[in-house]
């Protein structure tokens, strides 16, 4: 008893030697596929307000399969079904239109409940052009070719607005980014105060030729430096060595650990960027071996500092 009562009186004292309390989670997140291609399941992250009973998808590449392999992982222990998973997701935020992103939103489709799809205008018209067009899927938008369905309401999201997500309680705001010249997006999800970055496939600025990432660092530096960013999904597809021509708009460790280190330099505080977690995604298993991840994380731990964090298939994370 009287050990427990010292331990009690000693925590605000311990509190301040560690520099804070450790804060409780605000976003939780389920990797439904975390492969950038060839392999399915790829590219598709369930993140909900930490406890929240509605979230949202970032990137849809699986759905219904990415949603039964976590369920034979142990996730979603209070749902009865599948469909009761897909049921309590208010929102589809799509950061470009390439197969690897969508594919698990067209397949599902037939099956699904009412949603609005959240995205930049010209990935939501490609949705519409290409593949809800009644030539390679029924049109379940309500956009393009007649009949329109309308299960699905496009939503264009503004550059840099904030934007309440439909039956959460949860805002989004896109920033454009460049992939290998087509649009691609990152988009910022807030919860209260905490902020979670989900970035689509995007190239170096610097083989781009695009300021793209530089503005969005610029963007959420200050909520980095505050604490408040719980959280960078970005990708590295492929393992370095890869020459710039061949990068084909994606990064490699190498390149991502350039990027990192010019948003470190404007966050200024290496103690919150060290602790920032780094989940890194879209490793895109190689033809002939499945060394490609291995290479990855050996690589990524090579370049130190930072705090990188594979997200495996099925799993879970709170941010
Ligand atoms: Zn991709």
């Amino acid at each position: 008893m009287r050990y427990r009562a010292n331990l009690r009186a000693l925590l605000p004292a311990l509190l301040l030697l560690t520099g804070a309390a450790p804060s409780p989670p605000a976003f939780d997140l389920v990797a439904l596929g975390v492969n950038g291609g060839v392999e399915e399941p790829t590219s598709a992250y369930h993140i909900k307000a930490h406890g929240a009973s509605s979230g949202v998808m970032c990137d849809v590449g699986t759905l219904a399969a990415g949603i039964e392999q976590a369920r034979r992982r142990g996730r979603y222990p209070n749902a009865a079904s599948r469909e009761e998973v897909m049921t309590s997701i208010s929102a589809y935020l799509i950061t470009h239109a390439h197969l690897d992103h969508v594919a698990g939103l067209v397949l599902a489709s037939p099956n699904d409940t009412k949603k609005d799809i959240m995205a930049l205008a010209p990935v939501n018209q490609a949705l519409a052009d290409h593949y809800f067009n009644w030539s390679v899927w029924p049109n379940m938008g309500d956009r393009g070719a007649s009949p329109r369905l309308a299960q699905y309401h496009y939503r264009d999201l503004e550059a840099g607005l904030p934007t309440p997500i439909p039956g959460t309680a949860m805002t989004v705001t896109a920033y454009p980014l460049s992939h290998a010249g087509s649009p691609s997006t990152a988009f910022l999800l807030r919860s209260g105060q905490d902020a979670l970055l989900c970035l689509g496939d995007t190239g170096p600025d610097a083989v781009e030729g695009a300021t793209r990432l530089n503005e969005l660092w610029r963007a959420v530096a200050p909520m980095a430096r505050e604490g408040r960013l719980r959280g960078i999904l970005i990708e590295a597809s492929y393992p370095d060595p890869v020459p710039d021509a061949r990068l084909y708009g994606h990064l490699t460790p190498s390149w991502l650990g350039k990027e990192l280190q010019a948003l470190r330099g404007m966050v200024g505080d290496d103690a919150r960027m060290k602790a920032l977690p780094i989940l890194v995604t879209h490793i895109k298993p190689s033809g002939t071996s499945r060394s490609s991840r291995a290479a990855v994380r050996r690589q990524l731990q090579d370049l130190g500092f930072f705090n990188f964090i594979i997200l495996e298939q099925g799993g879970e994370y709170a941010l």
